[in-house]
């Protein structure tokens, strides 16, 4: 199944399943499900709530309010406003140098252990919003990724079998980065929030697809800016894969529902510019495309 987190005109954000350029609204469906299996209605609006709410959010559950589909008049893809996946998530964690490819090309080893860093939830943007280049910056890099979105808590206390089916879904990101800042914090040896988490730099989506209809371990991305291919890689090339990296982090750190995880970029970053078009695009799951302006 595929989630998106939409708005229509003046109306209150809602949540659909996507099939093909069709978006079903899931207060409809369930309402249908209600009334069929004599059931609470849906309570909750926001993607986060929805994942907490599991006798509703469960896969299966999904499958079956999806049988009601017929019934349901569906929202044409270009008729809603796409809002990001996640608006209210506690923290989005994002690993670093994850592809020995791209770790080389900016002049760094690969690492030994997994590092990360923070994106913060005010840099976040939806599909086809727009991504403005600081003045203070001189170079923008696009970074195409596959994101992870957390479905159970984990903590330190996680057994490996809870790290494997903690994972609700998967969407795209782009980890925008002032390049020669986050080059001149590290040089100096400051950390490079400010580098990651201007407002407008963390792209996300446009849709989540649940963890069972995806398969995360080869998968292509590939980023382009104005239709030219700039970044490709594979997931297969991870140097630490996906339950390795909530594993290594959850004994620090505990995941909550609705947290994003980041999971690395590969070769090919380049510089973005005022009037550029950038698209994210995963095999399977879809493309996230933003524009971009020189902050006035
Ligand atoms: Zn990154």
């Amino acid at each position: 199944m595929k989630l998106v987190h939409y708005q229509l005109s003046n109306s209150q954000k809602r949540i659909g399943l996507v099939e093909n350029q069709f978006i079903y609204d899931l207060k409809d469906l369930f309402t249908l499900w209600s009334k069929r299996y004599d059931k609470p209605l849906l309570p909750v609006f926001s993607f986060e709530d929805f994942f907490r709410t599991t006798s509703y959010s469960n896969f299966q559950t999904l499958q079956e309010v999806f049988e009601f589909k017929s019934d349901v008049q569906p929202f044409e893809w270009n008729e809603v406003k796409i809002l990001p996946p996640i608006s209210t998530t506690s923290k989005i964690l994002a690993v670093g140098r994850n592809y020995a490819t791209h770790a080389r090309e900016l002049g760094n080893v690969a690492p030994s252990e997994p590092f990360y860093f923070t994106k913060l939830i005010s840099s976040v943007i939806a599909h086809l919003e727009t991504i403005y280049l600081p003045p203070d910056s001189q170079r923008v890099d696009h970074e195409g990724e596959l994101a992870v979105i957390i479905g159970k808590k984990l903590n330190r206390h996680s057994t490996q079998e809870e790290v494997m089916n903690a994972i609700y879904g998967y969407t795209i990101v782009n980890d925008v980065t002032a390049r020669d800042l986050q080059k001149s914090f590290s040089e100096k040896g400051l950390p490079w929030t400010r580098a990651k988490n201007y407002d407008t730099f963390c792209p996300l989506g446009p849709v989540i697809i649940t963890a069972d209809a995806f398969q995360p371990n080869n998968k292509t991305i590939r980023v382009t800016v104005n239709e030219i291919e700039k970044q490709k890689g594979n997931t297969q090339n991870f140097i630490f894969d996906i339950p390795i990296l909530l594993s290594f982090i959850s004994k620090h750190i505990t995941f909550e529902v609705g947290d994003v995880l980041l999971t690395g970029t590969p070769e090919g970053v380049s510089p973005l510019s005022d009037g550029d078009v950038v698209s994210v695009e995963i095999e399977g799951i879809g493309t996230l495309t933003n524009f971009v302006k020189a902050a006035q």
